[in-house]
């Protein structure tokens, strides 16, 4: 399948946008250039609406995927090396998932409703990356079979720390994640042997974390 990776005049406006909120790593900024974003968006009857504009962008099932700045920022903030193991937490429409993937890494997504997931594997499928794997189910439970991980995002908020995923952290492993309902904000976790270290950060607003499969 052709990869079409264009530079659009909206790449070009996110990224002045991306760089005004202060996102300066040059690798995540070069990924989010690559990824056609508009491709992971469901067509909205209102041709106003912009997936490339500075918020959340609706994609069905309840679900959004998230402000272009908050994708960066979430990224940035893992520091992330080409070759590293990363689980992703709710898959939803994929873009996310192929920013990692454009970064070199080999990802490891869950995503626990199934119609969402089945229509994101077809796409990034059709996109040719062979670095992401896809699972369908409650990612609470982390996927224990191939951790341990050295970087963990969630893009969905649980109301408390779910200490398991923290287990499948290595050692020197960064995990981030939106913790909180109604008042969220995103947590940084550093794994250093036994040692774990939580920084608190910006204020976010994400879909819930929800337990089971759909
Ligand atoms: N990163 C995604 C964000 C999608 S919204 C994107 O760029 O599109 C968050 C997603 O988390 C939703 O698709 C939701 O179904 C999923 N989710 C919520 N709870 C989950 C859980 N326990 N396990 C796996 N996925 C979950």
């Amino acid at each position: 399948m052709l990869r079409i990776m264009q530079c659009t005049d909206n790449h070009h406006t996110m990224l002045e946008t991306l760089r005004r909120h202060g996102i300066k790593n040059g690798t995540v900024l070069q990924a989010m250039s690559r990824v056609p974003r508009d491709a992971f968006a469901p067509t909205s009857a209102d041709p106003r609406d912009n997936p490339y504009g500075d918020h959340p962008y609706p994609i069905g099932h309840g679900q959004t995927m998230s402000q272009p700045y908050i994708v960066a920022y979430m990224t940035e903030r893992l520091n992330l090396k080409q070759g590293e193991r990363i689980l992703e937490i709710g898959t939803g429409s994929g873009y996310q998932t192929a920013i990692l993937a454009e970064l070199g890494l080999q990802v490891y997504t869950i995503e626990r409703i199934s119609k969402l997931a089945e229509h994101t594997v077809k796409k990034l499928t059709d996109f040719g990356y062979s670095n992401i794997h896809v699972r369908i189910g409650d990612g609470y439970k982390g996927w224990k079979d191939e951790s341990p991980f050295d970087a963990i995002i969630v893009t969905c908020a649980p109301a408390i720390m779910p200490t398991r995923l923290i287990q499948q952290l290595g050692h020197n492993g960064r995990m981030i994640l939106p913790i909180g309902i109604e008042v969220q904000r995103l947590v940084l976790v550093r794994k250093k042997g036994d040692t774990i270290e939580e920084e608190t950060d910006i204020g976010v607003r994400f879909v819930p974390m929800v337990h089971g499969e759909s």
